[in-house]
């Protein structure tokens, strides 16, 4: 990624102050998203990394981690597996839950989503790290389905929080802009 390309991304993702409450700086993707230069600089690029990992599925994280999956799936030619937010997935699942700032939250996967044999490679992919409670959650549900976690993509990573360190003790992580 050139630095005129990284710059064109971070460009394109838009700061909203206090959403969804005070103190917070909400970086808005969907800026990114309906910028058609910006969506295909960034969707090449995780094609181009991606494409040498000999990856078996893309896990997408609820909700915006599904709209980068997705795509990269499609792309990559693999099968997409969404993560999803407690008690909207249909079949059998396994859960898993994780501190938020106040209180807990839990996400869960269907049982079969990575197949039926052992150690399907799998990326897990959101579109922000921030304290890494959530994705950490979202690898260790990989890896307790029997298929393996390899690498923790965000188009975001938040390196004022120390999200992406302890996510680090799991499995390897990138963060395409840091900031
Ligand atoms: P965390 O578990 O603390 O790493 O939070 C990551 C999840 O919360 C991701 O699914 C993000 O989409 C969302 N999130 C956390 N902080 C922000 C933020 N400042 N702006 C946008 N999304 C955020």
């Amino acid at each position: 990624l050139s630095k005129t390309e990284k710059q064109i991304i971070k460009n394109s993702i838009r700061d909203i102050k206090d959403f969804p409450k005070p103190g917070i700086v909400f970086k808005d993707i969907t800026t990114l998203l309906n910028n058609k230069e910006a969506y295909g600089v960034l969707m090449n690029h995780l094609y181009q990394r991606y494409k040498e990992y000999n990856l078996d599925y893309i896990a997408g994280i609820d909700a915006r981690g599904f709209i980068f999956g997705a795509a990269l799936a499609q792309m990559l030619g693999l099968g997409f597996v969404p993560i999803r937010k407690k008690g909207k997935l249909p079949y059998t699942t396994i859960s898993e839950k994780y501190a938020l700032e106040y209180g807990i939250d839990e996400i869960e996967v269907h049982i079969d989503a990575f197949g039926e044999k052992e150690g399907a490679r799998v990326l897990v992919i959101d579109d922000l790290i921030a304290t890494g409670g959530t994705a950490n959650a979202a690898a260790t549900l990989v890896n307790q389905t029997g298929a393996e976690c390899v690498e923790c993509c965000f188009i975001l990573g938040l390196t004022f929080l120390d999200g992406i360190k302890k996510l680090q003790d799991k499995t390897d992580v990138y963060s395409v802009i840091e900031v």
